[in-house]
């Protein structure tokens, strides 16, 4: 851990650190083989207040910082990058309901989501607008009092199992300045959910299509003015995008000791496969590269701390190195086990699998480019 972390960025990792330990690690596994949703195990990171790290602390929210975030998702990681991420987008989602609703609003929503009575699912992406999301097509159409919202969204981290669901519509003309953000709730009539997607990994959390069909909800649901809804998601990508690369940093730091721990029990020509060279400076690599993202998402997450003007692209370039070097760092640890590396009794294979989507979502890895590339040119 670097050497200028406070006392109090230390006590939120150690939380983090036992919880996984302790709850996620054993059964992580388990959970992928199964395709489990830990529902009981993840609201017990509520208690311990990981739920609403971020989120001020008026109506529940830790109120802790960016940094504490990204030490809590690297912590719980290394328990399990599935369910770690999932928690991850619960607190975007929350984030944004307390960051951009009225007080009327926060206090509707934002004490239950911080004890996860309630868990909320983030809803950007649609069928034909993933990276060029601004494209959206759903549309959210006013009737006195009542919005009437029509279109699906596609990839949806927990749809159909959580309660609130954090949607961008199109309220007005195209491109981004059309879109607005609402919150519909579970239950609503005509909102529901298409088949749990099949996938490489993420197998301990659902992700489905949400489906809008004439869904009424009020106007009150609507955060913010209508219009800022892009605004709205885009910031919260912001420090989602921290996160999700903190559970990049901490599985490939898992995965990482793994390959230490097994390097020095597998003999091959008569000695331990970690004294080979060729192997000492693969794990070296490894070990640079991940202190080397380290010190980046750390630097990102005190800039969107200090709300500094270049945090964006320091998010951006944060995202797109670690969760990178995190899957080479994952891949390279499979390999040091061999063939039984590609076993699932080795668990380096679900890592390797769990990170792989990281390069992809929350803006893939491209478009982080197009970002960094984007402010670079501005000036
Ligand atoms: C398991 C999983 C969970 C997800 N959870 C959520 C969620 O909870 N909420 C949500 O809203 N979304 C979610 N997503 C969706 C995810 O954010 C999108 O898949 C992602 O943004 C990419 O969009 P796309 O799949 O439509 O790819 P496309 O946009 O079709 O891109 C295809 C390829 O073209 C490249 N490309 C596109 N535009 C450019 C460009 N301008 N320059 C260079 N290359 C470009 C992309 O990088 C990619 O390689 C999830 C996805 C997965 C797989």
């Amino acid at each position: 851990m670097p050497f200028d972390l406070t006392e109090d960025n230390r006590l939120v990792a150690e939380t983090a650190r036992r919880f996984a330990q302790d709850r996620l690690r054993p059964n992580a596994a388990h959970w992928d083989e199964t395709h489990t949703f830990p529902r009981d195990v993840i609201r017990e990171a509520a208690d311990l207040g990981l739920a609403a790290i971020y989120t001020r602390d008026e109506f529940g929210g830790a109120g802790l910082s960016r940094l504490d975030a990204v030490l809590v998702f690297e912590e719980l990681a290394r328990g399990c990058i599935t369910t770690a991420a999932f928690i991850s987008i619960h607190n975007m989602a929350t984030w944004m309901i307390d960051t951009y609703g009225s007080p009327q609003q926060r206090a509707r929503w934002v004490p239950d989501l911080a004890a996860m009575r309630t868990m909320a699912s983030y809803c950007l992406t649609e069928p034909n607008s993933g990276s060029d999301a601004a494209a959206l097509r759903a549309t959210a159409r006013r009737h006195g009092e009542h919005y009437v919202l029509n279109g699906s969204k596609a990839f949806i981290s927990g749809a159909g199992a959580n309660d609130l669901y954090v949607v961008m519509v199109r309220t007005g003309e195209d491109g981004p300045r059309g879109i607005s953000t609402v919150v519909v709730e579970k239950g609503t009539p005509g909102l529901s959910f298409g088949a749990n997607e099949r996938k490489m990994g993420w197998n301990a959390q659902p992700t489905a299509t949400v489906i809008f069909e004439d869904c009424r909800i009020p106007v009150e649901n609507r955060l913010w003015d209508e219009g800022t809804g892009f605004r709205i998601a885009m910031s919260g990508l912001d420090g989602g995008r921290l996160n999700i690369a903190a559970t990049s940093l901490g599985g490939a730091s898992d995965a990482l000791d793994r390959a230490i721990a097994y390097g020095r029990e597998r003999r091959a020509f008569g000695k331990a496969v970690v004294d080979f060279q060729a192997t000492q400076f693969r794990l070296a690599d490894m070990a640079t590269e991940l202190e080397a993202s380290r010190a980046l998402l750390y630097e990102a997450a005190r800039r969107l701390d200090a709300r500094d003007p270049e945090a964006t692209r320091f998010c951006a370039m944060a995202k797109r190195f670690v969760t990178d070097a995190g899957f080479r760092v994952a891949n390279d640890a499979l390999q040091i086990h061999g063939g039984y590396g590609y076993l699932k009794d080795y668990e380096v294979e679900r890592i390797v699998r769990d990170l792989r989507v990281n390069q992809i979502l929350e803006g893939t890895n491209e478009i982080m480019r197009v970002i960094v590339a984007r402010e670079l040119l501005r000036a």
